[in-house]
Parts: structure tokens; sequence; C-alpha cells
């Protein structure tokens, strides 16, 4: 366990907009009052970190060093970080999608962090986990069970900090209840987990997926059974049972989620956890008008409810399948992640 503190450290950087990443050395400062100093172990590749590769995000400065799944072990803590027994040096964290927050505009002052006006982003707003190390905001700290790692490794825990999060609490905030039927569309980096959540929060699972290829795995994963697309007419099929109360779309095509939508049941609630790339996603208005059913997107919330998701997955044994990765071999993982091969998450690692 180290928790000496270096120099200077590695890390793989976006220059500028569309000129790729490079390896960099940063140098070692002190953390700021209300930061606290990290050694990376994991971090998740997700696909949003081309929101940074292409300048796509409003606002965004460079250089970058992206990555916001990410589990650390606390180096140093800033002046000003709480030391009353919350995070303590040689404590292994996690931090996720979201930054922090100010604590003083009108939605942190309702306690809707989430909503924050400044809504920082990890790897966006400020400096991510695609290094050695990297700062991190208190609030903004995730903390795991202290048998997080019993069953799983730093790997397998990074991407429930974003991928895993985000389906965890669509699944758990759509009204619901033990043995209803939940449809997940995709079977990829967020169907994977979303198949393990909405299965073990009580969920009657059906996954969907085009092609026979993917059975097996959905039924390994919880699924209570695997609807093959191209030989089964979903909605019918899913109408002829009662239609689902819940429909999470992870896979990112609007045709295919449009196309699933009037699987919904009475009201029923359709939830766009995925950034379709085809356009836009079209709902048939009077179907939704006659169930009542409702269509919604989500995304992740504040460290708190992070919290949350990473004490259930600890308790129910939900873990992410991943392929790792060392620091050097960052671009490859990101070409693999981004030509959508990997079953399911890219992960770089570090040594304790
Ligand atoms: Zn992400
Ligand atoms: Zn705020």
């Amino acid at each position: 366990m180290t928790t000496t503190i270096p120099k200077t450290y590695k890390a793989v950087s976006c220059p500028g907009a569309g000129k790729g990443w490079e390896t960099v050395t940063v140098p070692v400062r002190d953390p700021k009052p209300t930061e606290l100093f990290l050694k990376v172990l994991a971090s998740g590749i997700c696909n949003s970190d081309h929101f940074v590769l292409d300048g796509a995000w409003p606002g965004i400065t460079y250089p970058r060093i992206t990555g916001h799944e990410v589990v650390a072990r606390v180096v140093a803590l800033g002046a000003a970080v709480d030391r009353a027994g919350r995070y303590k040096i040689g404590d292994v964290i996690g931090i996720g999608w979201n930054g922090g927050y100010c604590g003083v505009c009108r939605f942190c002052r309702k306690g809707d962090f989430e909503a924050c006006v400044e809504q920082p982003v990890t790897g966006f707003s400020h400096d991510g986990g695609h290094g050695e190390y990297m700062y991190a905001p208190q609030n903004a700290i995730v903390a795991l069970p202290e048998d997080a790692t019993k069953n799983s490794s730093y790997a397998e825990l990074a991407p429930l900090l974003c991928a895993g999060f985000t389906v965890y609490d669509a699944v758990r905030t759509t009204p619901h209840k033990p043995g209803d039927i939940c449809l997940v569309q995709g079977i990829g980096g967020l169907g994977h987990l979303a198949i393990q959540y909405a299965a073990k929060i009580g969920l009657k699972v059906y996954a969907v997926s085009s092609g026979p290829a993917k059975e097996a795995l959905a039924k390994s994963l919880g699924a209570y059974e695997y609807i093959d697309s191209k030989q089964t007419d979903v909605v019918e099929y899913i109408q002829s049972l009662g239609g689902a109360k819940a429909i999470i779309c992870t896979a990112p095509s609007a045709k295919h989620i449009s196309a699933i939508i009037p699987a919904a049941s009475r009201y029923g609630v359709v939830t766009l956890v995925s950034a379709a790339v085809d356009g836009n996603v079209e709902v048939f208005n009077p179907f939704m008008n006659m169930r009542r059913a409702t269509l919604r997107g989500w995304a992740c919330g504040a460290a708190h409810d992070a919290e949350d998701c990473m004490r259930f997955s600890t308790m129910a044994n939900i873990k992410a399948m991943v392929r790792e990765f060392k620091l050097e071999e960052f671009n490859e993982a990101y070409e693999d992640m981004a030509a959508g091969k990997p079953q399911f998450r890219n992960v770089i690692v570090f040594p304790e």
C-alpha cells in the first residue's frame, strides 16, 4: 500500500478537441483546502469520454484528463477536509460522474445536489482518474462499504460508479412491485448491469437483444427470459404478458428505443439511460396517453446516492464484466471501447 506522496505522476490527457490522447507527466501540488489527493487503483473508460476528445462538451477546457469511474486510495487531505473520521489516509473510496456541488445555490440549499447550478463533472470540469493520481473535491467522494472488495476487484467495482449507478438509479426510482416485468433493451456496458440490478431488486427481467448470441449471458446475469428481437415481436409478446412496468433503454439507438416503447404497461415507465446516436426517439402520442405511460431520461446523481448503489451492489454481489488494461495501453483500450467491442467495460488498472 503506497501512501507516500510523489513529486510527479503519469496520466493520459487530451491536449485539445480532436487532438487524441497523450501521456503526460503531472507535477504534484498540495490539495486545495476542500480536496483530497488520491492514488488511483482502477479507472473505467466510459463512452462519454468522447465528449472531451471531440470538444462536444459545453465549456470544456484543455488539457483535460478524463476518467469518472474511479476507485482510489486516499493519500492526502486538504486543510479544510473533514478529519473527524469520514475520510482517512489509506481509505479506498470511489469517484463517479458527479464532481461535487457548490452547497449554496438554490438547488443545493434544497438538498437537490445533483441539480447544482455548477454541476461539476469528474474528468470534464476538473481532471479525472486516467492517471496514477488525481485530486477530487470532498463532496464528490463515494464511500465504499468495508466489504466492497471481498468479492470484487477494484476494476470490477469502478464501472459501477457511473454505468452501474445510472441503471441502478433508473430501476430503483421506477415505481414497481416485486415480480413486475422489467424490460431491459440492449445487453452491453449498461444493459449487463441493468439486468443484474433489476433482477436483484426483485423484478421479472426480460432482456432484449438481436440474435441468439447473448441468451446464455442474459440468463446468467439474472434475466428471467431472453427475447431475440429478430425472432420475436417484442411489443406483441410483452403486451401478451400485460406489458412492462419498467423499460430500461440502454442501447444507443433511437430506432430500437422507439420500437420498444409500446411494450409499456399501464402506468409503465420507460427510462432512457443511453444517448441515442442515430436521431431522435419517436413516440406514438395516443399510446402514452391511453396507458398513462411515462417516458423519461435519467443520469447519474450525487455521491450520497452513489453510496446507496455501492452498498446494494456489494450486498447483492453485482459486478461489472471488465477487461483490464495498463495505463500504457490506454489507446488500445479506448479504441476497443469506441469500436463497441468490449464485453463489457474496459478499465485501466494501476499497481497498489
Ligand atoms: Zn460515464
Ligand atoms: Zn449548488
